[in-house]
């Protein structure tokens, strides 16, 4: 290599260094650099092009059956019976659409209903905060092989009004689809929050609210299945860029909110379907604790959701305030509990951890008290083992037991309403 008269065979230069083949031949820097850059490229594409047939490949065979996807959230979400199998049955039904939406080959059996369109069921889960509607949902993501994002209702405002279009839930999708169409038409979207969009009243004369009924007609533009002009870096910030036509036909949307008072909507609908002569019969059955369970379409309506809202989400269902023995068996159960995490944590620096019972029931009682529900097990844990995992590394140690006395030590010295505001 040297600076030679001859130049580079590809682009002709001949004021840099160059590097000699046979034949004659010459290459320069750049050009190598650019045959460098090229290889990259076209290994990439060919990579993507094996990740996108793979991804696309949905055989019948190999859809993971409901049962399989509740035994997968049954591994972290503790309780929720009912909404775990409601969505268990969901993703599977989403993903068969997918499926016939792919032309696969169908058994003999269902040639017969070869004419017959399965409609999309998006989902309504409805239940106090902290109960596990994100965690279902965040869980269920683990195992998908469609993209899927999460997203909170409150920042979705009516186009033109301070916040965010309601498309840009689709652009959230298409990044998480790494900007392939084809897999955001196939994605799950999550919304969490879906109660803080309700009209105020249910008087649908009233003066229209621009935070709650504006945002639900456009959403409903989407769970309808349309084709969408979404931007694709979102925002308003890029009013240059050329908008991607996602059609929402085959995503699954899954909502979520606190509905929070909606049990008197349920009981005033209840007491007046129980007025009649069977009614000493039937107000007996009512389970007046837990009203939640009774919950009907039209209670979303009387809570401020639109009726076309409520006909896009077909399938309600519910979930249960945490009681104690489902508290205590969050502390430990799931495979992310909050006690496991510290354990591995410590293990890290060769400290086997050990919790007494009666320590957690103590901070399952704390949790109770301070009215915290599941997001305070893990508020309180961290009280309890802030200073213990600043000492612990530096002790020649290599068990540690939290007891109930150390517990009680810790949390008693905390400020509670800083425990409160944690969650
Ligand atoms: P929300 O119903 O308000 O969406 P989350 O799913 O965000 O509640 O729950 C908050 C946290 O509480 C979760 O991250 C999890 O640690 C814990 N948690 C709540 N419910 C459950 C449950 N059923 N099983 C296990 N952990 C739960």
């Amino acid at each position: 290599m040297g600076k030679r008269k001859e130049s580079c065979s590809f682009c002709g230069r001949n004021d840099v260094p160059l590097f000699e083949g046979m034949d004659g031949a010459y290459i320069c820097p750049d050009c190598i650099e650019r045959g460098h850059q090229i290889v990259i490229e076209e290994t990439a594409k060919s990579q993507n092009a094996a990740r996108k047939a793979a991804s696309n490949e949905f055989s019948l065979n190999n859809l993971p059956k409901p049962q399989q996807i509740k035994d997968f959230l049954d591994q972290y979400v503790i309780g929720q019976d009912e909404a775990k199998r409601y969505l268990s049955v969901a993703v599977y039904n989403h993903y068969k659409r997918l499926a016939l939406a792919q032309g696969v080959n169908l058994p003999a059996e269902a040639q017969a209903y070869k004419d017959v369109e399965i409609e999309k069921s998006n989902i309504i889960m409805v239940g106090p905060t902290g109960t596990g509607k994100t965690l279902i949902a965040r869980t269920i993501a683990k195992m998908l092989t469609v993209p899927f994002t999460i997203v909170d209702a409150t920042v979705i405002t009516e186009a033109g009004y301070v916040g965010e279009d309601v498309e840009s839930i689709l652009t959230r999708l298409y990044q998480e689809a790494d900007c392939d169409l084809q897999k955001t038409e196939r994605g799950i979207v999550f919304i969490d929050e879906i109660d803080k969009i309700a009209r105020k009243s249910d008087n649908p004369s009233i003066t229209r609210d621009v935070s709650g009924e504006g945002v639900q007609q456009a959403l409903l533009k989407l769970l309808e299945g349309s084709v969408v002009n979404v931007p694709p870096k979102g925002g308003r910030k890029h009013p240059e860029q050329e908008f991607v036509h996602i059609n929402t036909q085959n995503i699954l949307f899954i909502c979520g909110g606190a509905f929070d008072g909606i049990e008197r909507k349920i009981a005033q609908r209840l007491n007046t379907q129980v007025v009649g002569f069977e009614s000493s019969l039937k107000t007996q059955t009512i389970d007046k604790d837990n009203l939640l369970q009774y919950i009907a379409p039209q209670d979303l309506k009387a809570f401020g959701l639109i009726p076309e809202i409520i006909g896009r989400l077909p399938i309600l269902t519910y979930l249960r305030p945490l009681d104690r023995t489902s508290l205590r068996a969050i502390l430990t159960e799931p495979k992310n509990a909050i006690t496991r995490q510290y354990q591995k944590l410590l293990a890290m620096d060769g400290v086997q951890l050990t919790f007494e019972p009666e320590a957690l029931d103590y901070i399952v009682d704390k949790a109770i008290e301070y009215k915290l529900g599941a997001r305070g097990l893990r508020s309180l844990t961290e009280t309890v083992m802030m200073d213990l995992m600043y000492e612990i590394p530096n002790k020649p140690i290599q068990t540690f037991t939290v007891t109930k006395a150390l517990a009680e030590e810790k949390i008693s010295r905390a400020d509670t309403s800083r425990l409160r505001n944690a969650i």
